[in-house]
C-alpha cells in the first residue's frame, strides 16, 4: 500500500517522496526536519502507535505542513478523525479511502497550495448594553435581504431578512458579533421589535409593488420568553398591513428551552394567529428532534452542514434526505439553507426538496439591489430547472 502510494504520487510529479514504516519512525524524521516535508499522508492503521496518537503529536510538534489521511476503516472514522483535528494548527486536506485511487489522491493534492496567504485577522469585538442600546436609539441597524427560491420551478418564494449594524467605527458588523450580547442584556427584544417593525413594512412595500412574496424574520429563544411577545407580534403585524400568513418566524435554539412554558406558549399563539414557524439550523445545537415533536412548526431549515457537499457525502446525503423524509410526513416545508454550489443545487432538484436559500442563488443584499439580483435571477432560472446533471 506505502509502495503504491510512492508509486503514484510519483508518476503525477512529487519528486521527494519519503516513506517510513512506522509513528515512530515518521516521528523522529519530522523532528530533525519539520520544515523539510509538505503533506503528510498518515494511515489511520500502523503498526506500534494508532494513527491518532501519531496525529495528535505532529499537532503539537513543529510541523507546519498538511495532512491527507487514509484508512481501510470506513468513511465514518474518517469523518471523525478530521473533525477531530479541525480546532488545532495542523491543516487536513481531506481523508481517502482504501485502496489508494489516483484520481482522488490528485484532487487533495490540489487543495494544497503551499504559499496562500492567511486572511487578516479581525479582531473579536464585543459591545455592552449600552453600546447596544445606543444603536437602536442612533438608527444603526441596517437589514439585508436573503431570497429563498422554490426548487422545482426556480419560483422566488420569499425573503429572510438578516441584521447588520452599521457601526460608526467598525463599520458594517454581521449578528455573529451582537446578537449573544443582546440576548444577555435584554437589547434583544428591543432589536427584534424594529427588525419586525422594518422588515413587515418591506413585506407590505413589495407586495403593492406586485411582489407577492413571503418575508422571513429571525427571533431568538430570549424574545420568545418575554409574556406578550405573541400580543407584540400580533399587533405589529395588523399595525403594518401585513397578513400573518405571509411571515414566517425563524427560531435558532442556539440555547436549551428553559423549563418555563413561556416560549411554547408564545409559539402556539403565533401559529394561531397563523405566522408560519420555522426551526432553524436544524440539526444542529439544541435544534432538534425534540423540538419538532413539540412545537407546531410548518417549517424545517436543515443547517448548511447538512447540505454544502451533500450530493457526492454517503454520511451527510442520507441525513439530508432523511430530514426531507420527516418534514413531508410531518406536512411541512423542507428548507436547504447554504446552497453554494450547482452541484448542492442539483441534488435539491434531485431529491425534490421545496425550498432553497444560499450564496448560489443570491447572497444577502441590500433592498435597492435586489431588483438587479431579480433581473439576473430571471436569465440564470431557465438553465437551473432543466434536467440535472
Ligand atoms: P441564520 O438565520 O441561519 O442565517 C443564515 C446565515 O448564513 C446568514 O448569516 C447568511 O448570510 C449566511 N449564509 C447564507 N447563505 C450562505 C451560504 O451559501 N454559505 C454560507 N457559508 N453562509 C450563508 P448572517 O447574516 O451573518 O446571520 C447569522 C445568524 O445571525 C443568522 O443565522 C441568525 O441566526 C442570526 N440573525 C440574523 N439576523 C437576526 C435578527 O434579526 N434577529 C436575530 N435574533 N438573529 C438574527
Ligand atoms: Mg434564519
Ligand atoms: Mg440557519
Amino acid at each position: 500500500m506505502l509502495r503504491m502510494h510512492c508509486e503514484m504520487l510519483h508518476s503525477m510529479g512529487y519528486p521527494v517522496v519519503v516513506q517510513v514504516g512506522s509513528g515512530v519512525a515518521a516521528l523522529e524524521l519530522l523532528q530533525r526536519a519539520p520544515e523539510a516535508h509538505d503533506v503528510i499522508v498518515c494511515d489511520l492503521n500502523m503498526p506500534g502507535m494508532d494513527g491518532i496518537e501519531f496525529l495528535q503529536i505532529v499537532n503539537k510538534s513543529k510541523y507546519c505542513g498538511k495532512v491527507i489521511l487514509l484508512s481501510g476503516e470506513g468513511l465514518r472514522i474518517l469523518h471523525t478523525v478530521q473533525k477531530l483535528l479541525e480546532g488545532g494548527r495542523l491543516i487536513v486536506l481531506g481523508a481517502l479511502q482504501k485502496p489508494p485511487q489516483r484520481a482522488a489522491l490528485r484532487a487533495l493534492l490540489e487543495r494544497w497550495q503551499p504559499q496562500a496567504p492567511s486572511a487578516p485577522v479581525k479582531p473579536a469585538l464585543s459591545f455592552s448594553p449600552q453600546e447596544l442600546r445606543a444603536a437602536t436609539r442612533h438608527r444603526q441597524w441596517v437589514l439585508h435581504y436573503q431570497p429563498k427560491v422554490e426548487v422545482r420551478t426556480g419560483e422566488l418564494a420569499g425573503m429572510e431578512a438578516l441584521i447588520r449594524w452599521q457601526h460608526p467605527v467598525y463599520g458594517l458588523i454581521y449578528p455573529d458579533a451582537f446578537i449573544g450580547a443582546a440576548e444577555d442584556c435584554g437589547a434583544i427584544d428591543e432589536v427584534t421589535q424594529w427588525v419586525l417593525f422594518e422588515a413587515l413594512a418591506q413585506l407590505v412595500r413589495w407586495r403593492e409593488q406586485g411582489l407577492s412574496i413571503q418575508m422571513a424574520v429571525n427571533v431568538s429563544m430570549e424574545n420568545l420568553r418575554a409574556p406578550d411577545f405573541a400580543t407584540r407580534v400580533v399587533a405589529l403585524a395588523r399595525a403594518s398591513g401585513a397578513s400573518p400568513q405571509n411571515v414566517t418566524l425563524e427560531v435558532t435554539e442556539s440555547r436549551l428551552m428553559s423549563t418555563s412554558s413561556a416560549p411554547l406558549e408564545s409559539l402556539v399563539r403565533l401559529r394561531l394567529h397563523r405566522f408560519g414557524l420555522s426551526i432553524d439550523d436544524f440539526g444542529t445545537g439544541h435544534s432538534s428532534l425534540a423540538q419538532l415533536r413539540d412545537v407546531p412548526f410548518t417549517e424545517l431549515k436543515v443547517d448548511r452542514g447538512f447540505v454544502q457537499g451533500a450530493r457526492h457525502n454517503q454520511i451527510i446525503r442520507p441525513i439530508l434526505e432523511g430530514s426531507l423524509g420527516i418534514a413531508k410526513r410531518l406536512g411541512m416545508t423542507l428548507v436547504a439553507e447554504g446552497v453554494e454550489t450547482e452541484d448542492d443545487w442539483h441534488l435539491l432538484r434531485e431529491i425534490d426538496c421545496d425550498l432553497a436559500q444560499g450564496y448560489f442563488i443570491g447572497r444577502p443584499m441590500p433592498v435597492n439591489q435586489i431588483g438587479q439580483w431579480i433581473e439576473s435571477w430571471r436569465a440564470r432560472r431557465p438553465g437551473l430547472i432543466g434536467p440535472s446533471r
